[in-house]
Order: C-alpha cells, then sequence, then structure tokens
C-alpha cells in the first residue's frame, strides 16, 4: 500500500475542469495532487469531443434561456481563463470554419421561432460584452451573432432536401488535441501541481479535519496496487464517475441522471468538400460535422452514433475502452461508415471522407427521453456546478464550454475555505 499523509488539496480527475481547478489553485499557492486514472491528463471526454464553443443555439429550446445563458458566459471566458493558466498559449485554438445551423422540416421549432430566440441570445451575448469590456469569444469581439440564410443559398455545398431554413453564425470550434497538449505542459511546468497518473480513485472518506481518498494504481487498466492520500479538501471532477465516488463519501444525487455513450469520427475529407461550413443540425437527434483547417473533419450522427443509454450510477464498464479511443477495427470501420453515410444526404462528400480515428464519450446529463421529446430534461443544461460540503467540492461543468469557468469556481470554493 502506498501511502501519503498531506494537508494538500486533492483534485480527482484531469480532465480539462480538473486540469483548470489544479492550475488555478496552484497560481493562488496552493499545493494540489492531481489525481488520475490514465497515463496522461485529457484523454477523455475534453478531448474525444467537438470542441463546439458553445453560443446557446443548440439550446434554443430551453425557453427560459437559462442554457443558452450558460454557455454564452461559458464561452466569454474560456479564452482568458485558458490563457492566463497557460501563458497564453491557449490564445490561438480555433480550428473550425464558422457552424451553419441547418433547420430540418422535423426540428422541434421551425426557422421563424429560432430565428427569434437566437436574437434573444444575441442579446444577451451583447449585453456581457458592453457589461464588461474585457470579455471576448476565442479572442473575438463579434457585433452579430448570427443571420438567416435561403436554402438556394446553401443548396451549392449541402443537401437541403427536407430542410425548412437555415442560419449563418460565428460559433466555431477548438482543436481539443492542440488543448489537451497545452493543458498537459502546463501541468508539467507547474511545480505545486504534482501529477499522479494511473491512478484510479475508489473511495473517500470524511476523517476529522480532512479526507482519505482511496484507490488502486491503474496498469494496462488492470487494478494494481492499492493507494490513498489525505487532504484537507477534495474536489471530484470525474465527470461519468462523479455520482459513484460522491456516494463513497454517503452524498446522493437526486434522481434522473442520464449517461449516454456518443461515437465522433474524425477523417480526411474530399477536396470538393475541404474548408466548407461547419453544419449542426437543430432542434432533435440530428447531427454535427466539424470542418477544420488541416483538412479534417469531426463527423457525429444520431442514431447511428448513440450506442449507449443508461440510468446507472456510472456507465458499465464496457464503455471504458471506446472513451479511451480502443476500438476494435472493424468495429470503428462499421461505425465510421453508419455515420459518414447518414451524414451524406446533407453534407455531401461525407461519404468519401477517409476515417481517421473513431472513438467515444459519455455524455453526462439530466434527463429520461431523447432529445427529439420536447419535454427532455435534455434541453436544460444547467443543473450543473460546484456542490461542497464542508471541504468536499463535487464538480458538473455541463460542457466543454463550461469546464474553465466551473473549474476556477471549483478552485475559488477551496480557496474560500483556506
Ligand atoms: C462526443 C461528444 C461531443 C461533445 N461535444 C461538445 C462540444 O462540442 N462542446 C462542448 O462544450 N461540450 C461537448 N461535449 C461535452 C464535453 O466533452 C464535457 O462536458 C467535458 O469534456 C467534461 O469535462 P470533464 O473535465 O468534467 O470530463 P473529462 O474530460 O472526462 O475528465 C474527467 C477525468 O476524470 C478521470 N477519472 C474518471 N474517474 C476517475 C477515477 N475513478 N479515478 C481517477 N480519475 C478518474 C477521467 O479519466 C478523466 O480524465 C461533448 C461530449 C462528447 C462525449
Amino acid at each position: 500500500m502506498m501511502a501519503q499523509n498531506d494537508s494538500t488539496v486533492v483534485v480527482i480527475g484531469a480532465g480539462l475542469t480538473g486540469a483548470v481547478a489544479a492550475l488555478e489553485l496552484a497560481q493562488a499557492g496552493v499545493s494540489v495532487v492531481l489525481i488520475e486514472r490514465d497515463a496522461c491528463a485529457v484523454n477523455r471526454a475534453s478531448l474525444r469531443n467537438e470542441g463546439k464553443v458553445h453560443l446557446g443555439f443548440v439550446f434554443a429550446h430551453d425557453q427560459s434561456l437559462a442554457t443558452p445563458r450558460l454557455m454564452i458566459e461559458g464561452a466569454l471566458t474560456f479564452r482568458s481563463i485558458l490563457s492566463g493558466l497557460t501563458d497564453g498559449a491557449a490564445d490561438g485554438l480555433i480550428a473550425s470554419t464558422p457552424f451553419t445551423y441547418l433547420v430540418p422540416e422535423d426540428s422541434l421549432l421551425p426557422p421563424n421561432e429560432l430565428e427569434r430566440r437566437f436574437a434573444a441570445m444575441e442579446a444577451i451575448f451583447l449585453g456581457r460584452m458592453s457589461d464588461e469590456p474585457d470579455l471576448d469569444y476565442l479572442g473575438t469581439r463579434p457585433d452579430r451573432l448570427f443571420r438567416r440564410t435561403t436554402l438556394a443559398a446553401l443548396s451549392g455545398y449541402l443537401g437541403t432536401s427536407g430542410m425548412a431554413g437555415g442560419f449563418l453564425t460565428d460559433e466555431v470550434a477548438v482543436d481539443t488535441v492542440a488543448l489537451a497538449s497545452i493543458i498537459r505542459s502546463a501541468i508539467a511546468a507547474q511545480p505545486l501541481v504534482r501529477f499522479w497518473p494511473c491512478h484510479r480513485a475508489t473511495g473517500i472518506q470524511r476523517l476529522k479535519g480532512g479526507f482519505r481518498v482511496t484507490g488502486s494504481a491503474v496498469q494496462n487498466v488492470d487494478p494494481g496496487e492499492a493507494w490513498q492520500v489525505d487532504a484537507a479538501q477534495v474536489v471530484n471532477v470525474t465527470w461519468e464517475n462523479r455520482f459513484l465516488l460522491d456516494g463513497t463519501l454517503g452524498i446522493a444525487h437526486p434522481p434522473g441522471w442520464l449517461h449516454r455513450l456518443k461515437y465522433r469520427v474524425i477523417a480526411r475529407v474530399p477536396d470538393a468538400m475541404r474548408l466548407g461550413p461547419s453544419v449542426t443540425m437543430v432542434v432533435g437527434p440530428f447531427g454535427d460535422v466539424v470542418q477544420r483547417s488541416d483538412g479534417t473533419a469531426f463527423f457525429s450522427r444520431y442514431p447511428a452514433g448513440l450506442q449507449g443509454w443508461t440510468h446507472d450510477v456510472a456507465p458499465p464498464a464496457a464503455w471504458e475502452a471506446p472513451c479511451r479511443g480502443v476500438l476494435p477495427a472493424d468495429q470503428a470501420a462499421a461505425m465510421a461508415q453508419a455515420i459518414l453515410t447518414a451524414i451524406e444526404p446533407w453534407y455531401p462528400g461525407a461519404a468519401q471522407a477517409e476515417p481517421i480515428e473513431v472513438d467515444a464519450g459519455a455524455i453526462v446529463a439530466y434527463g429520461c427521453t431523447d432529445v427529439d421529446d420536447p419535454a427532455s430534461g435534455l434541453h436544460d443544461r444547467t443543473r450543473v456546478g460546484v456542490e461542497s460540503h464542508d471541504g468536499y467540492h463535487s464538480v458538473d461543468p455541463g460542457k466543454l464550454t463550461t469546464a474553465p469557468l466551473f473549474g476556477v469556481r471549483a478552485a475559488r470554493a477551496v480557496i474560500g475555505r483556506l
């Protein structure tokens, strides 16, 4: 048994949220042990996602606009938080062409209603920027976020059959591989962060004046030697394992959470498709294409890419391998073909794209039904944030967009108790 007594802070989970929390604490002079089951930081959902820094358009069905408002807050602080923690290295992360939003005829909201809600989001965005001159969207301060376009204008490069409308937007995606690499370097360069890779946390116990985190070493995914570390405060940022670890400390969450396993395909696009717009279809279970400047694109598509759905406290062990990018070649090829051919009708050229990588990520949210249900909880992503219990902080960042924001808030919750 490896044991360490420490009066420091333990952060469990080195995704983007945990890394930001640890780096922010270290910048404030707090010593941190950052525990991660994988061999490197930012190897799970924060790497294997679409990279979109949301401005709220996807969440237009949230009539209160609380979800778009939260996304805008995350989007307007994303660059400055990450740059402040990485000596400016995170300044140039934009990797995609701007998003066009396609509205299918069976969208939950028609184009006129979407236009009204997009305008309200734009007003929120512009209001926040005028309140705080230091805010920016990935280094830019656009004076508008979208404009409606015609299907005729889109039909030169997108398939518009079955579509009811479209919008051009200023929304973009970042390069998650570059982001992961910058964050890993920042962790390595920060002497107050001790990074413990290959450490899986399995339990947390409250002690007099602190906590004990226990776990096992991970080597080739087999449980290895047991370890434990004591800490004055603990931050749990383990995404799809958060409820499980909270439970070991006796913290119960209200029912209704949902874990979904979503696959993505990264592929090299044919010349005819290259540098076309990135596309998201709204509102419903449709799909996305993110066109990147290096000639590759991200593809995701419902229902082909949605391969897991559970209300269990944590996803089954079978999700582990694809979430680390480990997939048998035949399964990867079949998944790529299913997703790319399903996208071909609305993004011509997709079926000719050459798959480079197929992997998956877990999505944690609250909801009982899918996004085609107008009453689905998945339209509301505001049940997130930092939940503190006397020195134990459990953090759900909700999205990549809001991960830096909630990583910083978690660090502030810790500092507030020191
Ligand atoms: C396919 C897909 C597309 C997405 N697209 C977008 C998008 O375009 N825009 C957007 O804003 N969001 C998107 N998201 C959501 C986004 O990826 C997540 O909200 C975000 O990355 C979560 O960050 P995190 O740091 O909490 O989680 P993670 O990055 O998963 O980090 C959690 C870390 O905890 C570690 N861990 C877990 N359990 C343990 C344990 N027991 N012991 C030790 N370590 C542990 C994990 O290995 C991992 O490194 C997408 C998600 C998916 C899956």
